[in-house]
């Protein structure tokens, strides 16, 4: 079977590069009735945090791609956290230092880069210059007994080493392109091309879908499986998701973090079917909607492209946009009531059955024209306080023309006279004033849609103003002639 994995290092949140690494892991194994393993590469101990452990598994979740065997639900291969793997590293460091494919190196960091300087300076490539690799057993014993410091170096042997890519085919590197690499540091820990070489290879990895920005860690790790005696898996190195000036996507291209969608309200079916869409083609021309099922079905590595993707945060919002306008009312309301808490907007004890009634409405009015549910909280304030700032320049544009304040009397005289405060009494309101007075309906609806809301743009006047009630309406306009 199908056994592939995602191996996060948690030294942050999850990227959107990441995801899209595990999106195509869960994919893959879905589609070839395979298992997806995750694993937690956590042996960088200054960097590691169990916060970004959280954040990564809650990310994972929130995109829905449930693994097999990983933290929480185990397997036949646990623990899944390499920093409870140890052992098992020391058990094949030891293969490897007695069949002479590892050596101890004592050199400190300042003598290497001394040496590097020196090379460097000669025009000449520096890699480890493997002053350690004659050292004698008894040598060795002396200084460790002494407590001197060391690493443990791969020996790196002579010749090309190659690796089928699933999307590149055939790469091929020279090994002197490569060092003598470290695979236990000096604090006992095993570097991430050890450690991953180790638990692929335990945990029968068949196919290593990651990022492209691996590719030059493959041959190491391929001769690391040779040394060891384990079967080399498939690999397939995915590419990098830029910004839209081509560097690597960063806060300045909009947010990378997995977790700042989720908490602005966008659907996790959107985020998989934008991540799908960035760098995968189904060959059906001009479909974008994917849904989960579509995408496992549909999917196979050789339709994924070798070049970068860019991400394009209109796109995901065209396409969030698409998936508001099809999910359902219970669904956004709930994300609307989380992110109005989150964001303290209303308190956890305001949210009551009948402001719950509230959202449905908000809900109703808006999802047209959300991109993402948290636009109501940034466009559309005024739904939940009475103390909004207005926009001052449209503010002035609408209210100060000849005559405004006395026609928003005159709609607050006649709203005050409504017993049923709904969108048909309302907007009978306007028709007769505009009748009356002989003025458009627009001399009307513009100033009103300020006292109320603050803004020039929104949902119909009447459908804002049945939402809001006559109370507030009428202590708007109050509030906005005062
Ligand atoms: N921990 C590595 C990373 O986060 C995993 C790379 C791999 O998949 O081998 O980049």
């Amino acid at each position: 079977t199908v056994r592939v994995r995602f191996a996060p290092s948690p030294t942050g949140f999850l990227h959107l590069g990441g995801a899209r690494t595990s999106l195509f892991n869960w994919a893959y194994a879905r589609k070839m009735g395979g298992v997806f393993v995750l694993r937690i590469e956590d042996t960088d101990v200054a960097r590691s945090t169990d916060e970004s452990v959280e954040v990564i598994l809650d990310s994972l979740e929130w995109l829905g791609f449930n693994w097999d065997e990983g933290p929480g639900v185990d397997g036949p291969f646990k623990p899944y956290y390499q920093s409870m793997r140890l052992s098992f590293y020391q058990e094949q460091l030891l293969k490897l230092l007695q069949t002479g494919k590892a050596y101890r190196c004592f050199c400190t960091a300042e003598e290497l880069a001394e040496r590097r300087e020196k090379t460097m300076a000669e025009g000449k490539n520096w890699r480890y210059d493997r002053k350690c690799l004659r050292l004698s057993p008894e040598e060795i014993e002396t200084r460790l007994s002494q407590g001197a410091r060391s690493v443990v170096r791969f020996f790196i042997p002579e010749g090309e080493t190659s690796f089928i890519d699933m999307l590149r085919g055939d790469v091929t590197f020279n090994n002197v392109e490569l060092d003598d690499f470290v695979l236990l540091k000096s604090d006992g820990m095993p570097t991430y091309n050890f450690a991953c070489v180790v638990d692929d290879a335990y945990m029968k990895i068949t196919h290593v879908i990651r990022g492209d920005d691996h590719i030059s860690n493959t041959p190491r790790q391929v001769l690391l499986y040779k040394a060891l005696g384990f079967p080399v898996p498939q690999y397939a190195h995915i590419p990098m998701i830029l910004g839209k000036d081509k560097t690597r996507l960063s806060k300045r291209h909009g947010s990378p973090s997995v977790t700042y969608y989720r908490d602005k309200g966008y659907l996790p079916d959107a985020m998989v079917n934008y991540l799908a869409r960035l760098s995968w083609a189904s060959g059906e021309e001009e479909k974008e909607i994917f849904t989960r099922q579509e995408i496992i079905e549909r999917f196979s590595l050789d339709q994924v492209s070798k070049h970068s993707a860019v991400f394009d945060l209109d796109k995901l919002n065209w396409m969030n946009s698409v998936y508001i306008r099809e999910a359902d009312q219970s669904t956004l309301v709930q994300m609307l009531t989380e992110i109005l808490i989150r964001e303290q907007v209303v308190k956890p004890k305001a949210v009551t059955p009948d402001f719950i009634r509230y959202c449905e409405k908000i809900v109703a009015v808006m999802r047209e024209r959300m991109k993402y549910v948290g636009q109501i909280t940034e466009d559309a304030k005024y739904f939940f306080t009475d103390d909004f700032e207005y926009d001052w320049i449209a503010f002035d544009k609408v209210l100060m023309g000849e005559g405004a304040e006395d026609r928003l009397v005159l709609c607050q005289e006649e709203f005050g006279k409504l017993d049923e405060f709904n969108i048909e009494a309302t907007e009978d309101v306007i028709r007769n004033l505009t009748e009356k007075h002989k003025i458009k309906a627009a001399q009307f609806i513009h100033p009103l849609r300020m006292a109320i809301s603050g803004v020039k743009g929104g949902p119909g006047l009447f459908e804002l103003l049945e939402i809001l009630g006559k109370e507030k309406v009428l202590l708007r306009i109050d509030r906005t002639l005062n």
